[in-house]
């Protein structure tokens, strides 16, 4: 039974200090270019996913791992200033994660990732933070996070009934091996067309693709697709959800506030969620997404609940 003192929501997380450069445009090989700006946030898919939920009322906790250093603490303040419980975030001697991220003049981005401590996620302590959080209604995991440590968690939460939320980002062939743990699969276009080789954008092609998941244990399926929304699919429908209408201006953090919107609204349901629910909270998550786009950055631009119902 749901502990109301307890996070409904858990998520196995990336967390990573974002260094970001805005350039004229991507350097090519070996070029060194001049840049026009420079700027130090917080960010990794995990930790933008664990904020976006806690900003819209759920009760979060982060499974991850920081370094023993200035960035570690610093992340560390910031989950907790956002109410989310760190009691299962470990120190690690790696360093705290980080990107390097350029952005060019029409906001394209290269983006390089060196996991340092968030490889570290040892996994008998994802299995066991579960255990400790008796209030759980759902977890959720990304591929920038140890995958040994999303397994076990994944693992713990189905064996108690726990919804488990895969982000299939970055695209990565570890994806294969957490599907069977998975219950909702969240996939943009990029990483759709790696796991099964589809275009979702083609109707026989989604329904292959989707199919493909399902045989690999999944539930559900959601297909982001950028502006042109989403598409839900269990194994014997599929519902297009579409997105809000925005002038966007930066698209960083879209797809994990999505996740962390979806996750939030699912921890909501006191039952066994049906297709019905999976696209109300889809609806949702597309306008939290909305709004995220139409602002720069990616902590900074995940909205509050009252954001939303207001927007
Ligand atoms: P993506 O990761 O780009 O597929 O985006 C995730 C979700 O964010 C989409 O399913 C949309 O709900 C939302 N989104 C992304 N780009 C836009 C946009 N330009 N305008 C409105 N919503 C967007």
């Amino acid at each position: 039974m749901a502990d109301r003192m307890s996070p409904a929501v858990a998520v196995v997380a990336s967390l990573n200090v974002d260094h970001i450069v805005q350039a004229p445009r991507i350097p090519a090989p070996g070029e060194t270019l001049m840049g026009f700006s420079a700027s130090r946030e917080l960010g990794g898919k995990g930790g933008n996913q664990a904020v976006a939920a806690a900003r819209l009322g759920a009760d979060v906790a982060v499974i991850g791992c920081v370094g023993q250093d200035e960035d570690g603490d610093e992340y560390l303040k910031a989950l907790a200033a956002e109410g989310a419980d760190v009691t299962h975030v470990r120190r690690s001697p790696l360093p705290t994660g980080r990107a390097a991220i350029t952005v060019d003049e029409e906001g394209v981005n290269s983006i390089v990732v060196v996991a340092g401590a968030n490889a570290d996620i040892p996994a008998a302590a994802a299995e066991a933070a579960i255990g400790a959080l008796p209030g759980l209604q759902v977890v959720a995991g990304q591929l920038e996070a140890a995958a040994d440590a999303t397994e076990r968690a994944f693992a713990a939460a189905r064996e108690r009934g726990v919804l488990t939320v895969l982000n299939t980002a970055p695209a990565a062939d570890v994806a294969g091996k957490l599907l069977p743990f998975s219950d909702v699969v969240v996939s943009n276009e990029i990483e759709f067309r790696q796991l099964t080789g589809q275009d979702p954008f083609d109707g026989n092609g989604l329904r292959r693709g989707g199919a493909e998941l399902f045989a690999a244990g999944c539930r559900w399926v959601i297909v982001t697709l950028g502006a042109e929304g989403c598409a839900v699919l269990d194994p014997l429908s599929s519902v297009h959800v579409p997105a809000v209408a925005v002038r966007a201006v930066d698209t960083t953090a879209a797809g994990d506030s999505f996740v962390g919107a979806l996750a939030a609204r699912l921890a909501e349901i006191p039952a066994e969620p049906t297709t019905e629910d999976v696209v109300a909270a889809c609806g949702f998550a597309a306008k939290v997404a909305a709004v995220v786009v139409t602002r720069h950055g990616a902590h900074p631009s995940l909205p509050t609940l009252a954001e939303v119902l207001g927007a």
